[in-house]
């Protein structure tokens, strides 16, 4: 075989992907842009020439699990031809330079707002086996890069990016460090890519951005950019997340209201139920004003319901205000929570606090999650019998189908009919903190329902 084919076909990249929804964006971008020097998208980590790890620094401990997975790498490849290993995201971010120093096996790091270089790193490195630091912020230049490459993946459900970074500044949070400050792209850009994606089998939209809801390109707001999406035929699902409450604003919620297509589960982080505590973490609202956007919303659209993020053990958290959250739980009946002990993460403000004791955090993440996991087993139950609207999206052994209903709640189903890509009436029967079990439903046909 002529060399420079066989050198073609043995190109395969591996990308393993850490934590939020933006990181899984990103990976499926980079698949593309390897794709334009031929390097293939590979499942199987042995058979990787170039092993990327695109890390997350939101989650404890994230620098030891990219030496830990490195030294896997090592250890894998030990007898074979090394891979290129590029760490990308926001630990490259944040340590790019102690990484390529602390680990020579690793061959370059790449900042999220400089993923669009990937080529030209791998190139550099495969000419001249350098190592290569890519973490300056040049936003700009990433999304005009990235609008030229055609997306390959066809979801039927896809996250799209519309916004990055952050201007808050929440003192236990790494995002405006290493995202740098807040920017969108442009409507028409997006209107693109959106359409792009239904063309290719996508029926729902999830807009993605570290403050979703701050979105504004030349004064169109999030609410505007929502009107012109929800225009797209054959798109019948609109989600964003992640929201701040100061950005919440009146538009928006009446956008809730006016928007068939947006679905009512609104993913709101509040952190804590304590005014104190929000204070400390600079997070520029009360929760006297966290309730009111409830309010309004729920005014606006009676059928919307709320997920959210809880830090517990924050420095400076005593009982009275972890009792304030637990109140807050219940107040506002979330039905979906995710929640982490406080965990200093270097460079932040709050970095520099003095820590509580981990045993009384643990002990207040038990109590809060028992607390959660008993409100949601409440809102579930009172799923059960009900009709809820699924959007199926994957086959499954022996004839189940999954799929997610307006909630994002997990429903598995048995057909013999192909469902994927298509939205069904469930009748939900029965169900755990997890997933729900169902049947599909005729609402036409009475006798159907009432079986
Ligand atoms: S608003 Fe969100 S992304 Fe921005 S600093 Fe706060 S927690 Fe981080």
């Amino acid at each position: 075989m002529d060399q420079k084919l066989k050198s073609k076909l043995e190109k395969k990249i591996f990308i393993k992907t850490f934590g939020c929804q933006m990181n899984e964006y990103d990976s499926n971008r980079m698949y593309d842009i390897a794709n334009k020097i031929d390097y293939k998208k590979t499942n199987n980590f042995d058979e990787a020439t170039c092993y990327l790890i695109n890390t997350c620094h939101i989650r404890e401990k994230a620098t030891d699990k990219v030496y830990h997975d490195v030294g896997r790498i090592k250890k894998r490849f030990r007898n074979k031809k090394k891979p290129i290993v590029i760490i990308a995201g926001c630990v490259a971010q944040a340590e790019g330079e102690i990484l390529l120093k602390k680990e020579k096996y690793i061959d370059a790091v790449i900042g999220p707002q400089s993923y669009h270089k990937l080529n030209e790193t791998i190139l550099r490195i495969e000419k001249k086996s350098e190592k290569v630091n890519s973490t300056e912020f040049n936003v700009i230049e990433k999304f005009d890069n990235l609008n030229n490459i055609k997306m390959s993946k066809n979801n039927i459900s896809s996250f799209l990016t519309i916004q990055e970074g952050c201007d808050k500044f929440c003192k236990f949070c790494v995002v405006p460090y290493t995202r740098g400050p807040e920017y969108s792209r442009s409507v028409e850009e997006i209107l693109n890519e959106a359409e792009g994606l239904v063309a290719n089998g996508t029926v729902e939209l999830t807009l993605l951005g570290q403050n979703v809801n701050a979105y504004n390109f030349k004064g169109k707001k999030l609410s505007d950019l929502i009107f012109e999406i929800s225009k797209i035929k054959n798109l019948e699902r609109i989600r964003y997340t992640t929201s701040h409450p100061l950005d919440f604003s009146d538009d928006l919620i009446k956008i809730h209201r006016d928007v068939k297509k947006l679905m009512p589960l609104i993913h709101l982080p509040v952190q804590s139920g304590s005014n104190k505590i929000l204070d400390k973490m600079n997070r520029k609202h009360t929760v006297e004003e966290y309730l009111s956007i409830i309010k309004n919303l729920r005014e606006a659209n009676p059928l919307i319901k709320f997920s959210s993020d809880f830090i517990i053990g924050y420095p400076g958290e005593n009982e009275n205000d972890f009792n304030d959250t637990l109140k807050l739980i219940k107040e506002v009946q979330f039905i979906n929570f995710y929640s982490f002990i406080y965990s200093p993460r270097p460079g932040t403000p709050a970095a520099k606090l003095k820590q509580i004791k981990e045993n009384i955090s643990k002990k207040r993440l038990i109590i809060f999650q028992r607390k959660a996991s008993e409100l949601k087993m409440i809102y579930r139950k009172k799923l059960f019998n009900s009709l809820s609207k699924v959007l199926f999206d994957n086959k499954l052994s022996g004839n189940n189908f999954f799929g997610r209903d307006e909630y994002l709640n997990s429903v598995i189903v048995k057909s013999n009919k192909n469902l994927l890509g298509k939205i069904k009436d469930v009748k939900i029967i029965k169900g755990n903190q997890n997933t729900l079990f169902g049947e599909i439903v005729d609402v036409n046909n009475k006798k159907d329902f009432a079986a």
